[in-house]
């Protein structure tokens, strides 16, 4: 890291919603990088499991990491190689739980480096606290009632009450 030459990484994901699990991965992730871009991946098929739009999930990464002047939080379509080389971003960043993300990982990681050699992706571990955590566990227990205030932080279990309440 040096003043001339930032660090910055992008940490792409569905974030749907943002969970204390990627905070803690965003605060690491600020250990190596200078920068970090949360990047809100657009998926052509949304899941039906979702819960928030694009745009719902960017609002409430930028209202979590309001304090932060080094995350920026954005959306971007197609492949995560395209908007990284746009982006000049060399490194990515991503999470691993448990072994049961190791293959997935690291299946995309070797693909994205057949698309461009240059990129190198860092895997980050959380909090073992964290380690059992998923957006879409979040949504279910959230779904059937449960008190997800643990898993998210105060502004995320808010919008996620309220958006169940309209469903
Ligand atoms: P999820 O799997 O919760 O739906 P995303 O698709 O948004 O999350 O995941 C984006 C990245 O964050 C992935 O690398 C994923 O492994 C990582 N991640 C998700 N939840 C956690 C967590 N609790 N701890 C560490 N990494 C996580």
């Amino acid at each position: 890291m040096s003043a001339s030459h930032p660090v910055v990484a992008v940490y792409p994901g569905s974030f749907d919603p943002i969970t204390r699990g990627h905070e803690d991965i965003v605060r690491r992730a600020l250990h190596v990088a200078d920068r970090l871009i949360v990047a809100v991946a657009h998926t052509a098929t949304q899941s039906k499991s979702g819960l928030f739009s694009v745009d719902e999930r960017l609002d409430l990464l930028r209202e979590v990491f309001a304090g932060e002047d080094n995350v920026e939080a954005c959306a971007f379509e197609g492949l995560l190689v395209e908007f990284a080389r746009t982006r000049g971003v060399r490194f990515v960043i991503r999470g691993l739980r448990a072994v049961s993300d190791f293959e997935y990982e690291l299946q995309m990681t070797q693909m994205n480096r057949e698309l461009w050699p240059d990129m190198e992706t860092i895997f980050l571990a959380p909090e073992v606290d964290y380690s059992f955590l998923s957006s879409s566990l979040v949504r279910e227990v959230a779904r059937l009632g449960g008190d997800i205030g643990r898993f998210v932080s105060p502004v995320v279990a808010e919008r996620v009450r309220a958006k169940l309440k309209g469903e």
